[in-house]
């Protein structure tokens, strides 16, 4: 069987080890450049492959495809592959019948790589041999390779899901919906939608789908779909007859026929879209019949994860904080709610549709200033221009860090939220997050 892979980053790189152990004739095909040390590994486990071309030849011989989740189904080679009728798959699929470990997949538009660290976090405090995997870390593919866990914990994004035909885990987490790469979708909301509900397409009774009872999007899926797995809703507004709720302060979990609570004012993440991701890794933990002490004492002692509403330094009583990795509205949404302290704001970037009016209300509670940094700045000036009382623009990080220390006086605090992809004036978003670090640092 000759299996082609598009793509030498993580998930090419090790779909094509976990292939060659497998016996399959590998080629890795990138159209890029191959980066790191990835084709030294290749060469040194006997596997051919191209760089910065797609050879055609090569290509449309395959019995079956891998194709990395950042290609475009509507990439010229691709189109080729599928109208040649050859499989085309994601790394996921491919590596999955190779395991018996228990999967926990997570999807949704935020909070995945949270809630898949906090999740991961849970099961190995408990002692699980647990592997993290899927956007997160290793690739899927190499540690099925290296076959060394009973449990992965993946982060699982649309793309990857788009790439699934059987592939099922025995426990899926959505976060919540909201709209984001529309542009891989015809811009059409339901088919992003209806591509994170692919998580729950082939589970059967024996499995679970851990879901916020409270996104609207998911419910309305719901009035239309079904799924076979059995339902573990969470909620911050309601009491649920089965699930994981919030009640006078309390997180209350009733699953299996068991219940129990714990204090929310001991659950070390902040903010109210953090108590929704504990609430769904906690369902995971129950499920995985870990103990209640140990879950309590998981949930009190984890760290956070860098560049999401990551404290970092707190100077003349300012407190600086990293949310660089909000790239969306929704996030920076929850961002700004969780701030108690008057707030000047660094927000800007590559805007994506944004729209900022579901901002407002937030803004004019919490925020004193609004430093604009990024190619789209007009919009944000247009919609908060008037709401308050001081609006910059700069044009490099160092400079919003200096103006923020500037615009502050004891007790308030600086938060980059950018609501915004970061591709004007930086690498990535952990370029964006450690150039504010750095600027920090430097005050
Ligand atoms: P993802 O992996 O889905 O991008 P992250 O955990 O990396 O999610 O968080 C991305 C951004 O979204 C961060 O700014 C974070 O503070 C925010 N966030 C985290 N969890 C949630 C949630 N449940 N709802 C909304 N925003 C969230």
């Amino acid at each position: 069987m000759r299996l082609v892979i598009l793509g030498g980053g993580e998930s090419g790189v090790g779909t094509a080890i976990l292939g060659k152990k497998k016996g399959y004739d590998v080629f890795v095909s990138d159209f890029g450049k191959i980066k790191g040390n990835y084709k030294e590994i290749l060469l040194i486990n006997g596997i051919a492959w191209e760089e910065e071309k797609h050879t055609e030849e090569l290509i449309l011989n395959a019995d079956l495809v891998m194709k990395s989740p950042g290609i475009p189904d509507k990439s010229p080679i691709v189109k080729k592959l599928l109208e040649k009728g050859i499989r085309v798959i994601s790394e996921i699929e491919f590596a999955a019948p190779f395991t018996n470990a228990t999967i926990i997949g997570i999807t949704g538009s935020n909070g995945k790589t949270t809630t898949t660290m906090l999740t991961h976090h849970l099961l190995k405090s408990a002692g699980l041999n647990a592997g993290i995997g899927g956007n997160i870390g290793k690739s899927f593919a190499w540690q099925v390779a290296d076959n060394k866990y009973d449990c992965y914990v993946l982060e699982l994004s649309s793309f990857q899901l788009d790439g699934i035909k059987n592939f099922k885990p025995h426990i899926a987490i959505i976060t919540n919906i909201s709209p984001d790469h529309l542009d891989r979708y015809d811009y059409k909301y339901e088919n992003y939608i209806d591509s994170k509900f692919r998580i729950t397409m082939n589970q059967t009774e024996d499995d679970f789908l851990i879901y916020d009872a409270d996104d609207e999007a998911m419910n309305e899926w719901f009035t239309k779909h079904k799924t076979n797995a059995k339902l573990i809703p969470f909620s911050l507004t309601k009491i649920l007859e089965e699930g994981v709720f919030i009640n006078n302060n309390k997180m209350d979990i009733k699953i299996s026929q068991e219940e129990f609570t714990m204090d929310t004012e001991y659950i070390a993440l902040e903010g109210k879209h953090n108590m929704k991701n504990a609430m769904a890794a906690t369902s995971v933990a129950k499920l995985m019949q870990i103990r209640k002490a140990t879950i309590r004492e998981s949930l009190s002692n984890f760290q956070g994860v860098e560049h999401r509403l990551e404290k970092v330094l707190k100077i003349q009583n300012v407190q600086y904080i990293n949310d660089s990795k909000a790239t969306n509205v929704n996030a920076t949404f929850y961002a700004l709610d969780s701030m108690n302290t008057p707030t000047v704001w660094i927000v800007g970037g590559v805007d994506k549709g944004n729209d900022y009016n579901e901002l407002m209300s937030l803004v004019r509670e919490k925020v004193k200033a609004i430093i604009c940094l990024g190619v789209d700045n007009k919009k944000i000036i247009d919609a908060f221009g008037n709401v308050v009382d001081m609006m910059i623009e700069v044009d490099n990080m160092e400079d919003a860090v200096k103006m923020a220390q500037r615009l502050t006086e004891k007790g308030d605090s600086v938060l980059l939220s950018p609501a915004c992809a970061s591709f004007d004036l930086f690498e990535s978003y952990e370029d964006r997050g450690n150039q504010f670090k750095q600027a920090i640092k430097n005050l």
